[in-house]
């Protein structure tokens, strides 16, 4: 059995609301899991059942194979960082980081021994002496961290860590977390709405949405064989794009083009969804400019471009679809005009418009 077992994990709130419906997952051991999904998708109350701050409502939670449902937080051996990262503010940064230990009577030699190290790990040793009032928003984060590893529990929850960060210092702790998690190996979870942090820092992603996993797999996974319109979108910057079409005669029409879909679908997929709506996805940057054999060509209208430096983003028109493409700053077209472009086969997915599912094979193995 995995190191955590979730089965068939439900919350219902004392109103009557379903927030996390039939969770499954095996977390093995040293893994760094993160949970992702836009807000109010059960991410953090799926947290809050691990942590045992909340009660599983139906279903099933394991610890090393032995049912902790029952167990109180701290029997479970689980630490846990918030969003606010309450320090104590009359306390040195030291003594922070001591306190849990101080708590469970720890001896002092061993209490010392343990801030000194974690101080190291997280770059912390020459504030030890100053209270959080006068420490960086990422430096309070790290004593916040130090906090939880400190006591060198199984596993470790973080719900958010980053989000009272500037957008450089969240970049900067990532990778400090990702280290800390590489030095430690605790098996961690680690709960975002940001998509940029779930596949810089996850081992596995679990994505999900009202409250379902939508899919769980490793960043490479769900960035090229996403299951569903919803993973396809969410995983990606900028999102996929997607344009509505209906399959005729084994073609779509796209804006002005006739795709043989063909290329990308099996000659069963095209009789079963012939004269049925689905729904074509290519990635930003799954594109060249300029037309190309054996690839689709696609005509559209520039209706804007954004120079971002190491890119450009060119906002088109196809038909009356909107798309993003994402291309080489020096190839950075007019806008008001009319281009072409390509997309290789195996950039495109096609999904089902009714159930959302996608119909290509996966891209990758
Ligand atoms: P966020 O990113 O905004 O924190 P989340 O994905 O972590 O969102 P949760 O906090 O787990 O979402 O909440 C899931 C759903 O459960 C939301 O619709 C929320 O309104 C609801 N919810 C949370 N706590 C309670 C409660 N005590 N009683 C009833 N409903 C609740």
């Amino acid at each position: 059995m995995a190191y955590l077992t979730l089965k068939n994990i439900n919350k219902i709130y004392p109103n009557g609301f379903h927030a996390v419906h039939d969770f499954n997952l095996e977390i093995e051991r040293g893994e760094f899991i993160v949970f992702v999904g836009p807000s109010g998708c059960g991410k953090s109350t799926t947290l809050r059942m691990i942590a045992g701050l909340e009660n599983i409502s139906k279903g099933d939670f394991y610890i090393d194979g032995v049912r902790a449902n029952d167990k109180g937080p701290r029997e479970r051996q689980i630490a846990m960082v918030f969003q606010s990262y309450a320090l104590y503010p009359h306390m040195s940064v030291y003594d922070n980081l001591a306190f849990g230990l101080t708590l469970q009577g720890v001896d002092e030699d061993v209490i010392e021994e343990r801030v000194m190290k974690t101080a190291k790990i997280l770059g912390l040793t020459e504030y030890l002496d100053r209270k959080p009032r006068a420490l960086s928003g990422g430096q309070r984060q790290r004593v916040a961290v130090g906090r939880a590893i400190i006591r060198k529990v199984g596993v470790f929850l973080m719900d958010e860590p980053l989000s009272n960060l500037d957008a450089k210092q969240r970049v900067t702790m990532r990778s400090e977390i990702t280290q800390i998690h590489r030095e430690t190996k605790a098996t961690t979870i680690y709960v975002t709405h940001d998509q940029t942090e779930a596949m810089t820092m996850a081992d596995r992603i679990v994505v999900m949405k009202d409250g379902y996993i939508q899919q769980v797999g490793t960043p490479y996974e769900l960035y090229f064989n996403p299951v569903n319109l919803f993973v396809a979108g969410f995983i990606g910057e900028p999102p996929m794009n997607f344009v509505p079409t209906t399959v005729n005669g084994g073609k779509a029409t796209v804006g002005n083009n006739m795709l043989d879909l063909s290329h990308v679908l099996s000659g069963e997929k095209l009789a079963q969804y012939e004269g049925k709506e689905v729904v074509l996805g290519f990635r930003p940057e799954g594109i060249e400019l300029g037309e190309k054999k054996d690839a689709y060509n696609v005509d559209c209208f520039v209706e804007l471009t954004e120079l971002l430096g190491d890119n450009t983003n060119v906002y088109v028109n196809i038909g009356k679809d909107r798309a993003i493409l994402k291309v080489d700053p020096h190839d950075t077209p007019s806008t008001d005009v009319d281009i072409r472009f390509s997309i290789a086969y195996d950039n495109v997915y096609v999904f089902d418009k009714e159930t959302e599912h996608v119909i290509t094979d996966p891209k990758r193995k």
